[in-house]
């Protein structure tokens, strides 16, 4: 089995029928680049930024975040690597943070909500990013947006961030694609809105899941009730590629949904055009593509 999927390393993700697809992986620290070259992924789909403030025990400098998204764009030589902003929250403690205590992490501060309320906070990653886009294709991706608002004032604090480098004449790529995850039902029922702001989407279906069927994604009581395939899923992906092709725009899955090889065809069939899979999972997505 392995050495067939051996075989298909330097092989394209194309269907019998001739439709391309790209095929990512997701990646939680810097060590994991090793995984997605050996895998022969075609570029990184969902770089997860916690790890550098997790891993550390006081807010990460601009310094060290430039070092790290720097390497890792020039490790994959050139193919699109794109990165999380910030995702933390009540769930995920960082005792720096200072997060209260809440009732409902799920559907609390965080991620995007806690980088618009403290912008110092977005702005050190957000310098950090674009400065490392002069090294490689850089992409850089929201968590958790919810409205069209949140999208403005994020490009409002990216002015700022872009006017200071260029006053410094810190290079970086002026072309840095801007994607949002969809990954909250608010977020797929205004998507035709949303893509007219953004360069591309990534799904994040694990949320979007857990939001659409209100079951906690860390509950184990609830695993009965988890129908992963729920037609309300598939509907809402198939809303956001609708939505976000009519607006000339791309769009991919980076939840674990997008490796469900018992789903690639439908997903095909909407023409996502971008699956974003633990680096394991490349080849035999990669096989699943070539079958259809
Ligand atoms: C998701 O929600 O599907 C996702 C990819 O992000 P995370 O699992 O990090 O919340
Ligand atoms: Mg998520």
């Amino acid at each position: 089995q392995r050495a067939l999927l051996e075989q298909l390393k330097g092989k394209e993700n194309v269907t019998k029928s001739g439709q391309k697809v790209n095929v990512y992986a997701n990646i939680g620290n810097i060590a994991d680049v090793g995984l997605v070259l050996k895998n022969d992924g075609g570029g990184i789909g969902l770089f997860r930024s916690e790890f550098l403030y997790l891993e550390s025990s006081t807010f990460p400098t601009e310094e060290e975040q430039f070092v790290a998204y720097k390497q890792v764009a020039e490790n994959m030589a050139g193919k699109r690597v794109i990165i999380r902003t910030l995702d933390i929250g009540a769930d995920k403690q960082v005792d720096y943070f200072n997060l209260a205590k809440e009732e409902n992490p799920a559907l609390g501060y965080r991620a995007i909500r806690i980088c618009l309320t403290q912008p110092e906070i977005f702005k050190t990653q957000l310098r950090a990013l674009y400065r490392a886009s002069a090294f490689g294709q850089i992409a850089i991706m929201f968590p958790m947006i919810i409205s069209v608002d949140e999208v403005k004032r994020i490009k409002e604090i990216i002015a700022e961030v872009t006017e200071e480098l260029d006053a410094a004449e810190i290079p970086y790529n002026k072309n840095i694609e801007l994607g949002i995850m969809i990954e909250t039902p608010a977020a797929v029922m205004v998507s035709r809105e949303l893509a007219k702001e953004v360069d591309f989407f990534s799904v994040g279906t694990n949320d979007l899941t857990q939001y659409t069927l209100a079951i906690d994604r860390q509950n184990p009581k609830l695993e009965s009730f988890c129908d992963t395939h729920h037609p309300a899923i598939l509907a809402m992906i198939k809303m956001a590629a609708d939505n976000a092709h009519a607006e000339g725009k791309w769009i991919g899955i980076c939840g674990e949904l997008g490796a469900d090889t018992t789903l690639t065809e439908q997903f095909l069939a909407m023409g996502v055009d971008e699956l974003s899979v633990s680096p394991a999972m490349i080849l035999p997505v990669r096989k699943r593509i070539r079958e259809l």
